[in-house]
């Protein structure tokens, strides 16, 4: 084994091609994963986490990579982050306004993807493809183009009465989704909800909520070589090292022959990384 990096852990870089191209961030440095499929890895917890935000040491992480006071503190770890529907950046009591006018006070795309069946999300225009391949969706379409995060929120909490918000990991790395004509259920789901979407556009704007009705379908494949029979999670903070031959990778997740590792789970844990021959 030929330890290739070692750091502070973020999620994997991606980039949309056939296959997606995946590189483990470790501090500085990326090193390209998808050669490494096929081969044993490792990856090993060298026992300390330094919070993403303050560089301190952290006992744990929350919110995927702070400590704790950073996460009571930080605009990005409030609960309007899970709930966006609850934005209070119009009541003046954002944590950190400067923030949220970048990341939330700015165009926002719903979109239908197909992961472990068809779901309903949200995401940032400029994260787009990369929310989809985070999410191991393999098909994806955006269908709304809105003004603000909170407004993606009530579109999404609109929609969730037709599709669902959330991904089965389990089904993800089980196999892949069957195909589904995201176009239809698109013109199914405006049907269904033209009404809530009318409501949306008088209270904010038609500028505002506009339906897309113009995108194509993307198509997603992962660089997968096989499934694992049987899903178990490694888990770094019982047993600090993960190590297996490498299957395939999928979202966030690795697929091992020994079980799976959601590497967003160890985002800011110092962590190597090791790779046979
Ligand atoms: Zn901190």
């Amino acid at each position: 084994m030929l330890e290739v990096a070692r750091g502070a852990l973020s999620k994997m870089a991606t980039r949309l091609d056939a296959p997606v191209q995946y590189a483990f961030r470790l501090g500085d440095e990326q090193i390209a994963v998808n050669p490494m499929i096929g081969k044993t890895v490792r990856l090993e917890f060298l026992g300390a986490i330094h919070c993403s935000h303050c560089g301190r040491k952290t006992k744990s992480s929350y919110s995927q990579g702070y400590c704790y006071p950073c996460m009571q503190k930080l605009a990005q770890c409030d609960l309007c982050i899970m709930s966006p529907e609850r934005c209070h950046y119009d009541a003046g009591t954002c944590r950190d306004p400067a923030w949220g006018e970048q990341f939330c006070m700015t165009d926002h795309v719903v979109y239908l993807a197909n992961s472990s069946g068809i779901k309903v999300g949200i995401t940032r225009a400029t994260q787009i493809p990369t929310r989809w391949i985070d999410q191991g969706a393999t098909q994806a379409l955006p269908i709304m183009r809105v003004a603000t995060r909170q407004q993606s929120g009530f579109v999404e909490d609109l929609l969730r009465s037709q599709v669902a918000d959330k991904t089965n990991w389990r089904a993800l790395l089980k196999g892949d989704a069957a195909p589904v004509d995201l176009l239809h259920v698109r013109e199914q789901i405006f049907d269904a909800c033209a009404g809530g979407i009318t409501e949306l556009q008088q209270r904010f704007g038609l500028q505002a909520v506009q339906p897309l009705v113009d995108q194509s379908v993307v198509e997603i494949r992962y660089p997968i070589e096989g499934y694992p029979a049987k899903i178990t999670s490694f888990n770094l903070d019982k047993n600090p090292v993960a190590e297996g031959t490498l299957l395939g990778i999928k979202g966030q997740y690795l697929m091992f022959d020994t079980g799976v590792i959601n590497i967003r789970k160890y985002t800011a844990y110092q962590i190597a990384a090791s790779c046979a021959a």
